[in-house]
């Protein structure tokens, strides 16, 4: 069965009027159901979050907060706003938070904004160790108009902590550059964070301290990963990861003073109009991830990427710092075969069926477009209602492709057989509503 996931009513209603776009929309939606999403920072939303979207709150201005508007008409649109910044602030313990920011990189920006002046220093981990673009590459705004210093992960492989978080070092970083801001929080790292001992160098070096959840949020907010607060001044995140929401962005914080600097940096600072359609889904994707099956859904996540990455060490497959204690995983290539390079390994699989993305492992010889290693994420085959069983399939199946070079054929077939015996969330209730 490989039925688009995405309801068919909207699907039918779209064909109706333009049938060109609706076959591209039903072949993304077959694409989705027949192919296993290993991508870390993708998941399935559930068919409320998106069905969400497509409603008339898309019609609206509603620049300004509730109750101060720049437009009349918001009646609705600050009820809305405020049942999702009120299930925010329930779902991350918090006494703020602006729901607002069109995506992840968009939080972020308007945290510079809010805290920084051009030039100012921050200290961050680099893109190549895991970090995150808008955490000071060059040719983001983040590296462009401020300046950042990077600390490193452990570099000595016979350390026990090799390729983890280096505090030592971090504190030795802060020291000598005074960050007005430091950073924590990755795109690419797979342990645990000690959001305590990062606050700690903050108060040491006088520095904000700032996490960037996007990845952990769901794990954060069901406490499988231990919460930045209090520790931390100001949080942002993504919205639609392991969240599992619609796209988007949210800051957080405990701090009156700051929250009023980032209210007015994502508004008027570096956004218009709220994506009110978009924050009346993420009050649904909160409502969801305030149920208890949430944290169920969580602790899943977890336990299948430790079975993925225990059943690929067991096929010589390298995982970076020895394991994962998350959702996510960094495979390194290079202990299977010394050829084999991320970017091949990330098209045979993709025409397997298996989705993922090449990504650099910690002081990687090979480029970006090359890479060493694989990133490896179980939060949208989780969704799928797989469990560890299935995580040593995929492990299986990634490994007959990767052995055989691509060249085994067979393995499309037995990823569309996984995939019908997990069908999408709402399959089958979306058909012919
Ligand atoms: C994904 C991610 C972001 C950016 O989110 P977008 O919604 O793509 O802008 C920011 N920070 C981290 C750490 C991320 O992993």
């Amino acid at each position: 069965m490989s039925d688009a996931p995405i309801a068919q009513s909207i699907h039918d209603l779209v064909h109706a009027q333009d049938p060109e776009a609706a076959s591209i929309l039903k072949a993304e939606g077959e694409r989705q159901a027949s192919t296993l999403e290993l991508i870390a920072s993708e998941n399935h939303a559930s068919l409320a979050t998106m069905h969400a979207m497509g409603t008339c709150f898309t019609n609206k201005y509603a620049e300004g907060y509730p109750g101060a508007r720049y437009y009349g008409g918001c009646e609705h649109h600050d009820e809305i706003e405020r049942l999702a910044q009120d299930r925010a602030k329930a779902l991350f313990k918090c006494e703020y938070a602006n729901v607002q920011p069109h995506s992840g990189a968009q939080a972020n920006a308007a945290l510079f904004l809010a805290l920084l002046n051009p030039g100012d220093t921050f200290a961050s981990l680099e893109l190549s160790d895991g970090g995150h673009l808008s955490h000071g590459l060059k040719v983001n705004i983040s590296g462009k108009w401020f300046s950042p210093v990077h600390y490193p992960l452990v570099r000595d492989e016979n350390d026990a902590d090799f390729e983890r978080l280096d505090y030592d070092a971090i504190r030795d970083v802060c020291m000598e550059h005074k960050p007005k801001l430091l950073m924590c929080g990755y795109s690419a790292y797979p342990r645990v964070i000690d959001f305590a001992k990062f606050r700690a160098i903050a108060d040491e070096c006088g520095a904000i301290l700032h996490a960037d959840i996007a990845h952990i949020a769901g794990l954060v907010a069901t406490g499988v990963h231990p919460s930045p607060f209090p520790h931390c001044h100001v949080v942002t995140t993504t919205t639609h990861k392991t969240l599992r929401g619609p796209r988007g962005g949210l800051i957080l914080t405990n701090d009156a003073d700051l929250n009023k600097k980032l209210n007015r940096a994502v508004f008027p600072g570096t956004q218009g109009g709220p994506l009110m359609h978009v924050v009346f889904s993420k009050a649904i994707a909160f409502g969801e991830a305030l149920r208890p099956e949430f944290r169920e859904y969580q602790q899943q996540v977890v336990a299948n990427a430790q079975a993925l990455a225990g059943s690929l060490v067991e096929r010589n497959y390298r995982i970076t710092s020895g394991g994962t204690d998350n959702h996510l995983m960094l495979v390194d290539l290079r202990t299977k075969d010394a050829e084999l390079t991320g970017a091949d390994a990330e098209k045979w699989l993709e025409d397997a069926g298996i989705i993922c993305n090449k990504n650099g492992v910690p002081q990687d010889p090979r480029p970006p477009k090359t890479t060493s290693g694989l990133r490896l994420g179980t939060p949208a085959l989780t969704t799928r209602g797989m469990g560890q069983p299935e995580m040593q399939r995929v492990a299986e199946l990634i490994d007959r492709v990767l052995s055989s070079k691509g060249t085994d054929g067979a393995v499309r077939n037995d990823v569309r057989t996984l995939c019908d015996a997990f069908p999408l969330p709402g399959h089958g209730q979306a058909v012919g509503a």
